[in-house]
């Protein structure tokens, strides 16, 4: 009815944010770092505030963003993109995502995605009145090791919910909530069945530059032919440390980009212009600075997702290990917690901590939900003390 938004409801961070400021509980709940991205690019922000940047934008970016967008993602993976008519510039990945399928798909289209998935994407799905078809992703465990879970693509899964149907294939690596970074031969498969029914892949990449162990992230939009069907989405939020600016971008084929472009000036027109100059000199970054900063930051980003996996396995959780991102996934059962969302709910009273239950990024009813109703996410994106009084506190749980 109305006010009730059907399937658009508060997100869980909201919630579990308000928990942690009412509760003074350490917030490992939802994924903002708590240390700022680099000084030299904050400067370049106050430097165009300065400098009276502080008109509209061009609807489709600065242009020497979206060359930026454009050489980047040529020095890292190859693909070229047009400036002029195959970028455009978004109010952070989740503008780029939720105008993508607003131009793509609508009622009696299917959208696919991997669950558990980025809550907005089941929203905006609803809100282009097209029907969201969840495909969960594996729960393995490496070497016969129980206590040793991880996530993976599960091919037949995805194939058993692909359809004629299916407009966008939703595609997210490194995966939120689960840290799953998707092969190659992970992606040929998608790319087939993509291919096959004619649908857009439409690939969310924020964590594009954070995985760990030697995990390489591998565009879709590399592989042979896919070019021509992926919008790739991505932002500086995660690769900056900077989440509060909003800055994302979408790259693909100038007819694909062009259908974004057309939602986008009905949702925000254009995004905010001062902060556009600054992320493109940090990706262009000529002088390696960022680069450095990248580096850095993934090194500190494993230290502290080790730090709080093997705080979660001393405390008793199954932990699945990421390979990126900013969250460790968790299983409470082993504990004897079999309700995720209740173990959070209570979590900030029982021992001063907030997480996230992973049921929030799944459809009430789904498999995926059935099989990880007892999983919780944490994130490691905390200073290294904060992470540590977290693992401090969820010891007393057992
Ligand atoms: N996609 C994923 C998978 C995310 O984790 C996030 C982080 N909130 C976003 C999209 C949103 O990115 P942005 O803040 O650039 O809109
Ligand atoms: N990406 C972050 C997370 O998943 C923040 C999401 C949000 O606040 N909407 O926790």
């Amino acid at each position: 009815g109305p006010g009730d938004g059907g399937a658009v409801r508060p997100t869980i961070f909201a919630e579990m944010s308000a928990l942690a400021a009412r509760t003074g509980a350490v917030n490992l709940g939802q994924g903002f770092p708590d240390v700022d991205g680099p000084a030299h690019v904050v400067e370049a922000a106050r430097a165009a505030l300065a400098a009276g940047r502080n008109q509209y934008a061009p609807g489709d970016g600065v242009p020497e963003l979206r060359r930026a967008v454009a050489a980047h993602q040529e020095r890292h993976y190859g693909l070229t993109w047009d400036p002029d008519t195959e970028v455009l510039v978004t109010t952070g990945a989740t503008e780029a995502i939720a105008a993508a399928v607003l131009a793509l798909a609508g009622p009696g289209d299917d959208v696919v995605a991997l669950e558990p998935a980025y809550d907005s994407y089941a929203a905006v799905t609803a809100m282009a009145g097209a029907r969201f078809r969840p495909a969960p992703l594996a729960l393995r465990s490496d070497a016969g090791d129980p206590a040793a879970p991880r996530f993976a693509l599960d091919v037949a899964a995805l194939r058993a919910v692909v359809s004629e149907r299916t407009r966008v294939i939703l595609l997210n690596t490194p995966h939120n909530p689960t840290g799953t970074v998707l092969t190659a031969d992970d992606l040929a498969a998608v790319a087939r069945l993509a291919t096959e029914v004619g649908a857009v892949v439409v690939t969310d990449e924020v964590y594009e530059h954070l995985t760990f162990d030697g995990a390489v992230h591998v565009p879709l939009a590399t592989l042979p032919g896919m070019a021509e069907r992926t919008l790739t989405v991505s932002s500086a939020g995660k690769t900056l440390s900077l989440t509060g600016w909003k800055v994302g971008w979408v790259t693909g084929p100038a007819p694909l980009v062009t259908a974004v472009r057309t939602v986008k000036q009905f949702l925000t027109y254009t995004s905010g212009a001062p902060l556009q100059p600054a992320v493109a000199a940090a990706l262009a970054d000529e002088d390696g600075r960022v680069a450095a900063y990248v580096a850095g930051l993934r090194a500190s980003l494993a230290r502290r997702r080790d730090l709080l996996a093997a705080g979660l396995r001393a405390a008793g959780f199954d932990v699945a290990m990421p390979a990126g991102g900013y969250f460790v996934v968790a299983d409470a059962a082993p504990l004897g917690f079999d309700d995720g969302a209740r173990l959070c709910r209570e979590l900030p009273d029982r021992v001063g901590v907030v997480a996230v239950p992973v049921a929030a990024f799944c459809q009430a009813g789904s498999p995926a939900a059935a099989q990880l109703r007892s999983w919780v996410r944490f994130t490691h994106v905390k200073r290294d003390d904060v992470v540590a009084e977290g693992v401090r506190r969820l010891a007393r749980l057992a």
